[in-house]
């Protein structure tokens, strides 16, 4: 077999041809030293040697292809970059420094001054920052329009319309695009159609076979997992991974090897940890939904979901993220939170652990009153990033929510 030899190899991709993502999640993307060793190694190295002045000469020349330098290249990097984008089913994928810097390479290599973004409204909040404030001081303009409303897509598409950008399902409120309206849609106006795909990872959900063009993943969340690291990749086609990656090695902010590594390893245990994330969402949605204090619960698993049956034909899992409104306002949904013990109040998601947060006044409290209530982000609304733990040991923790309102309400 070539890959068990005494020297640095990477697995040959023509050996993964055709097999499946869980395979692809612990086998694509694998490099093997001398050493033989079976868990990958890390090279944390900002540069590279060269055996001779010729062959240094020949790697700046570009004549022989190999490292220089770590903000070019890193091998612990591409084995990441390469098992991500087998895993997205994409050409190429290039690694950044966290998933705003993803977001900020593909416009910034993409886009130029005078070109026009129709952007979902829903998106991560530093993404509308991003587009609002910076991209729009170098003259790029951005529409924001409903996720859903395909019509409104339409009507906001202008001639300088150059890439089309969501995420779904959104956050906090699971709402569902449909990919391939928006894909052809996009290419019939000759822009891009780029899918912010960080809920539901490629176990769930592969945008380049939905039309996409472009899938960037905030690597801090799902990838992960755990809650180590940050970073983010852009995944597309070779023709347009170059040019994302040309601006990546001029501006810098480059994934560090240490955190590929970390990424690298987290994608092993990818498929098994969505699964089990979206079946302790799943059953806590529904438990959620029996409950008399709980007036409504948004998870695109629940029949009650209005994009029930598109993201059940898009997705292969409906993620762990959901979210509820309790019956009351500000002050039920803070005490519902600070009831529970073991889950943890943090803003953060895509985490083994469960964690709860109260978005009008985090994740969305720089939004002003009208723009909230235009996304549904209402006082008593609590999102919920479902981990692994046990589901009993889950419900257990909030009941203790739901027990304190009804304390409340008999006294
Ligand atoms: C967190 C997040 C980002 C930004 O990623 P960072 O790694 O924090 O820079 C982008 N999009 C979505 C959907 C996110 O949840």
């Amino acid at each position: 077999m070539t890959f068990h030899r005494e020297e640095t190899v990477r697995i040959p991709e023509s050996d993964l041809e055709g097999m499946s993502l869980d395979t692809l999640a612990v086998r694509a993307g694998q490099l093997r030293t001398g050493q033989l060793e079976h868990s990958d190694a890390i090279f944390p190295t900002s540069s590279f040697v060269y055996g001779s002045a010729a062959q240094a000469a020949a790697r700046f020349g570009g004549e022989e292809s190999g490292n220089i330098y770590s903000r070019f290249t890193n091998p612990t990097v591409q084995a990441f970059e390469g098992r991500i984008a087998a895993m997205e089913g994409g050409e190429r994928a290039v690694a950044t420094a966290s998933g705003m810097a993803a977001i900020l390479s593909t416009c910034i290599a993409l886009l130029k001054g005078g070109d026009h973004v129709v952007c979902s409204r829903g998106v991560f909040g530093t993404t509308n920052v991003l587009f609002q404030k910076y991209m729009a001081k170098f003259g790029v303009e951005t529409t924001f329009v409903s996720l859903t409303d395909t019509r409104e897509w339409a009507s906001a598409v202008r001639p300088e319309t150059r890439m089309l950008f969501i995420e779904t399902p959104s956050n906090p409120l699971c709402e569902v695009a449909d990919m391939a309206a928006l894909a052809s849609l996009a290419h019939n106006n000759n822009a891009l159609f780029v899918v912010d795909n960080c809920f539901c990872t490629p176990v769930l959900q592969r945008p380049l076979e939905h039309g996409a063009d472009i899938v960037i993943h905030s690597a801090t969340k799902y990838l992960d997992g755990q809650g180590r690291c940050v970073g983010g990749v852009v995944v597309g086609p070779e023709k347009l991974m170059e040019e994302v990656y040309g601006f990546l090695r001029s501006a810098g902010p480059t994934m560090s090897p240490f955190n590929a590594w970390v990424f690298h390893k987290g994608l092993e245990t990818l498929p098994i940890r969505m699964r089990a994330h979206c079946d302790n969402a799943l059953e806590l949605a529904t438990w959620l939904e029996q409950q008399p204090e709980v007036e409504r619960v948004y998870y695109a698993g629940l029949e009650s979901h209005p994009q029930h049956a598109l993201a059940k034909s898009q997705q292969k899992g409906f993620g762990g993220v959901l979210s509820f409104c309790l019956k009351g306002g500000r002050e039920e949904a803070w005490k519902f939170i600070d009831a529970t013990r073991m889950i943890s109040i943090t803003a953060n998601l895509g985490d083994v652990k469960t964690t709860i947060t109260h978005p009008a006044t985090t994740t969305h409290g720089r939004l002003s009153p009208e723009d909230k209530s235009r996304a549904g982000i209402t006082e008593n609304l609590i999102r919920l990033s479902v981990g692994i733990e046990a589901i009993e040991d889950l419900k257990t923790d909030l009941y203790r929510g739901l027990q304190v309102l009804q304390n409340a309400s008999n006294t």
